[in-house]
């Protein structure tokens, strides 16, 4: 496995992919919206968008960081008929003890009391990520930007996309991962880990950074990937080797074909992928039969 311009091993992958976050968390947003001129922000609302969440729909977006996706999952709206089924929601996290910090946002969240039934029969999602920081960032900020009804509804967990052993099979109606599965060391293993706990019926979406085919926009998008993003990570978290491996883990992601094998070889069927801003991103979607 590459990292940067050395060869790392995997455990050293890992390692690292969990500095960078750790180093970037505070300033993540930030960085995020100053490198894609905001852009990013567009590419979440149409992967949403497509994602198409009904009223019950449950989600685990993994990778999730500070709750971008899970926001914008949560604010959809809603265009379906409201209709209230009699029957309650339960998380299958409900029986995992959840690791959350004593602070003043647990503080928070804790006075929002209890869902009442008809809260709970509405969309939920678990925000999951390897990375303590990026939750705890996340969750801050989700007291700032959701309602006290969208708070009920949304956890927070600690895991390893590759290693999701304490969720049940057939879990979730939807998985989305959004630019976190080229930081994983076994993309095929965080493929098969979705399919496993999606039930049967349920998708599959991946937001990542991908590959662009017309040569004059490669070597644009090269020129700002090696001499802007680096400069733009020193000067903004005085960190130039983070975004350096930010760079490089996008060039080293599977190409949208091999990306789209790799899914339908986990076991997901009616497999497409969309680009967006000429390849720079994609959606790959997928659904569990
Ligand atoms: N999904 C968010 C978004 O779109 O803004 C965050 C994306 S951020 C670029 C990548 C995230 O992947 C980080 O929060 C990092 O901690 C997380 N991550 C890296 N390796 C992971 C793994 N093996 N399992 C779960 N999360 C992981």
């Amino acid at each position: 496995t590459h990292f940067g311009f050395e060869t790392v091993s995997e455990t050293q992958k890992a390692e690292k992919v969990k500095k960078v976050f750790e180093t970037v968390a505070s300033k993540y947003d930030l960085m995020n919206d100053m490198m894609s001129g905001g852009v990013h922000r567009v590419w979440k609302d149409i992967f949403i968008n497509r994602l198409r969440p009904g009223r019950k729909t449950k989600l685990i977006d993994v990778a999730g960081g500070t709750g971008d996706i899970a926001f914008r999952f949560l604010q959809h709206k809603e265009t379906l008929p409201n209709c209230s089924s009699p029957i309650r929601f339960t998380s299958p996290l409900d029986s995992i003890p959840s690791k959350r910090p004593e602070n003043e946002v647990e503080a928070q969240y804790q006075a929002l009391g209890n869902s009442s039934p008809e809260e709970e029969n509405n969309r939920s999602v678990v925000v999951c990520d390897i990375n303590d920081k990026m939750l705890e960032v996340g969750r801050t900020r989700s007291l700032s930007i959701l309602t006290p009804d969208q708070l009920r509804r949304i956890d927070w967990k600690q895991g390893d996309a590759e290693n999701l052993s304490d969720i049940p099979d057939n879990s979730f109606d939807a998985y989305t991962i959004a630019f976190g599965i080229r930081n994983c060391v076994h993309v095929d293993q965080v493929v098969r880990e979705a399919y496993r706990i999606l039930r049967p019926g349920g998708r599959f979406l991946c937001l990542e950074f991908s590959h662009v085919s017309n040569p004059a926009l490669q070597w644009i998008y090269d020129q700002y990937s090696f001499q802007v993003i680096p400069v733009m990570g020193q000067v903004m978290v005085g960190d130039w080797d983070s975004y350096i491996y930010l760079v490089q883990s996008i060039r080293k992601f599977p190409k949208q074909e091999d990306f789209k094998y790799m899914i339908q070889q986990a076991g997901f069927r009616f497999v497409t992928y969309e680009n967006l801003t000429f390849g720079v991103a994609a959606i790959h979607s997928g659904v569990k039969l």
